[in-house]
């Protein structure tokens, strides 16, 4: 089952949610784990892109190479 991600506009914290395709097409709204709130926004590739980056970098060793000015 695949896992969305989720960030609560209620408590500004970000959850994932497990749900069926079948159930996400026809418009999942989560409640949020930390709150119980539903004002969860959908948020996917940018909360993966910066946990990617972020997983790059430990793996390297931390920095992109000489001359890098990212630290
Ligand atoms: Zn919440």
């Amino acid at each position: 089952m695949p896992t969305y991600e989720y960030f609560c506009s209620a408590c500004k914290k970000p959850f994932e949610a497990k749900a069926s395709i079948a159930d996400y097409s026809k418009g999942l709204n989560p409640v949020c784990p930390h709150c119980g709130a539903r004002k969860a926004i959908r948020t996917f590739t940018s909360l993966n892109v910066l946990t990617a980056k972020r997983d790059a970098r430990t793996r390297s060793g931390g920095g992109c190479g000489p001359g890098c000015a990212c630290r």
